[in-house]
């Protein structure tokens, strides 16, 4: 969480690193700060959006042409002027911008207090750039070795990028489980958390790898080295594969409607060269280079956090049901810390929009210690779990700026859907006839996805009738359980309602408690399989009064008897449904948040890329 950019060249850094915060920003937003070298370092920092920050700058001097900026997600201390980043050093020579958590700040910061340091904010990250300052005095080192030092003496993770006044030619960045990207210029670098402020200066970059440190100067030189065992590292520079447009709202109010409405197009890319229903195949390359280890898998593990655990669900349903390879999901967070079982007869699949997620990217490495073979299912190239796994595939959605997932999430359907068809081909579990007919149905999805957007009026209608409720409830059974679940993710993180996700039959143990007339209940229910207890269960709210909002499939004539609204989409194969019911729960989500006034793209306490546990 948390954006990093820094410059050093000829240029004015202020406002490259202005426009390179913005482009960082749905990364974390609960402060922003510049730091500019001009002689002297000046620090400016405001609390709020990057806006605010450039209101407040908007008056002052803000000359130099090397600097470095931050926008903050909280972790240590309150969102504040004065947690801000960047941080100085006590003797103010040193300034600091930091992402991650030093988790033991504390014991540092005591020990820091006893040499006479003195800390002006509550966080994690003015500890680092103390400890730095006193190792480069106390030993008299340069900078990038003072950072070094400093960092085998850290325990948790960070991307940072560091400035020193007495050494004005250079900036030192470094990494440990967390991203930092930098970008090489005509007689420039930069240095940001992503590619995404980097695109419209340069399509040279180089991905840091982890525990590796960085010393970029204005006359050229770069240096990366290992931060233990300080060995020269021969970098690797990659070409970006990215459009400016991508990264601009091209006319929609918000990010998270203009990614909603790329999917008939995502989800082709996702398919692009990879399915083929004339000549009867599906090949995912990444799968291709391991199938044989894959073969003999015993099981799949799933790991993933958030909107990539609802995928992962889906994964597990299309896998079981159409490869029949048993398949386990996990929260990241949990199978990291719980003393698993996994073994090299197992396959890791790790699932992560960013390809940064800290939890997801620890379940990484904690299974290739224990032998096991990990497969991503990631979204931005070069992103560090994408470089960890054995394997993986991409899912090509183009950058996802909208904190809450939407054309990630249907990309990552689409690529275990094509795994589940791939697997199911190759290990003999489906006949030839009926593989065909799922690979040409298959290919018809982005149309039928482009039907359900076409239903946008109807549902911004519908999320006017319930804009005002408190709560609101989401069924779904087989295919559908983990759409429930999303779209009740998607309710609660952009418009703050609370919403629950359930499968429809369990809501008899529990969640019926709660119906009443000023329930809204989403139950989608497109189901070719169990429709007539998905009926029963629509009937069991409208007994208690509940607003049934349904999600039927196209022609459907019994739900809309008895559902208070019904939204129609087209018909599909089962396993296919997913990428069409998820349309309309992402679309009346935003409507709704639109109706509260929230900041879709921005929602409170949220950050994309979550690379702190
Ligand atoms: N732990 C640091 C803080 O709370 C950095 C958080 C971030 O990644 O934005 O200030």
């Amino acid at each position: 969480m948390c954006g990093i950019v820094a410059y050093i060249g000829p240029k004015e850094a202020y406002p490259l690193l202005m426009k390179g915060l913005q482009r960082l920003e749905y990364r974390g937003y609960d402060s922003a700060g510049v730091a500019l070298f001009n002689g002297d370092i000046r620090v400016y920092k405001k609390k709020g959006k990057v806006q605010e920050l450039a209101d407040y700058v908007s008056t002052l001097s803000y000359e130099g042409t090397m600097g470095i900026g931050h926008t903050r997600w909280a972790t240590h201390g309150e969102p504040d002027d004065i947690n801000a980043h960047p941080h100085f050093s006590g003797n103010r020579r040193l300034v600091l911008v930091h992402n991650g958590i030093i988790e033991n700040y504390d014991v540092l910061k005591k020990a820091l207090e006893k040499e006479g340091h003195h800390f002006e904010s509550q966080t994690d990250t003015e500890v680092l750039v103390h400890l730095i300052e006193e190792i480069q005095t106390r030993e008299n080192l340069p900078l990038e070795e003072a950072v070094r030092v400093a960092l085998t003496r850290v325990v948790g993770a960070y991307a940072i990028v560091v400035m020193d006044k007495q050494e004005p030619g250079k900036l030192v960045g470094a990494r440990k489980a967390s991203p930092l990207v930098i970008g090489i210029g005509e007689g420039e670098y930069f240095l940001a958390s992503d590619a995404t402020p980097l695109i419209e200066h340069t399509k040279k970059v180089i991905y840091l790898n982890d525990q590796e440190i960085a010393v970029v100067e204005r006359n050229g030189d770069l240096q990366i080295k290992k931060i233990d065992s300080n060995e020269v590292q021969t970098p690797f520079i990659h070409e970006l594969d990215m459009e400016i447009e991508a990264l601009e709202k091209g006319g929609y109010d918000y990010f998270m409607l203009k990614e909603i409405y790329e999917q008939p197009d995502t989800i082709a890319d996702a398919m692009r060269g990879r399915i083929n229903p004339r000549e009867n195949w599906v090949r995912l390359g990444g799968l291709e280079k391991i199938y044989e280890q894959i073969a003999n898998a015993q099981r799949f593990i799933i790991a993933a956090c958030g909107t990539s655990w609802h995928s992962g669900l889906i994964g597990e349903y299309l896998i079981e049901d159409l490869a029949r390879i048993p398949v386990e999901v996990e929260y990241a967070s949990e199978l990291r810390y719980r003393n698993p079982i996994i073994t090299d007869k197992d396959v890791v699949i790790a699932i992560s929009q960013s390809g940064e997620t800290a939890d997801t990217l620890a379940a990484v490495e904690l299974a290739k210690e224990k032998g096991a073979l990990v497969y991503g299912i990631v979204n931005v190239v070069g992103s560090s779990i994408a470089r960890a796994t054995d394997s993986g595939s991409y899912i090509h959605a183009g950058p996802e700026i909208g904190v809450a997932s939407t054309k990630a999430f249907t990309g990552q359907v689409t690529l275990l859907t094509l795994m589940a068809l791939d697997l199911a081909q190759r290990r003999g579990e489906i006949s030839e006839t009926r593989f065909q007919e799922l690979l040409t149905e298959f290919k018809n999805i982005p149309d039928k996805v482009q039907k359900v957007l076409e239903k946008n009026q109807q549902i911004k209608y519908i999320a006017g009738e319930i804009q005002d409720k408190p709560n609101a409830l989401y069924l779904g059974r087989g295919y559908n359980f983990p759409v429930a679940l999303e779209g009740a993710l998607k309710l609660k993180e952009i418009s703050y309602i609370h919403a629950e996700g359930y499968p429809a039959a369990e809501m008899k143990h529990g969640p019926i408690a709660l119906i009443d007339e000023q329930m809204p209940v989403i139950v989608i229910a497109t189901n070719r399989s169990a429709y007539d207890k998905i009926v029963s269960n629509i009937q069991e709210v409208k007994a208690r009064k509940g607003i049934v909002i349904a999600i039927v499939t196209e022609g459907d004539e019994t739900i809309s008897h008895i559902a208070d609204h019904t939204i129609e989409i087209p018909d599909t194969e089962e396993p296919f449904t997913p990428l069409l019911s998820v349309i309309p729960l992402q679309l009346l989500s935003y409507y709704i948040a639109v109706m509260r006034g929230c900041n879709v793209d921005q929602p409170r306490n949220l950050a994309k890329s979550v690379t702190v546990e």
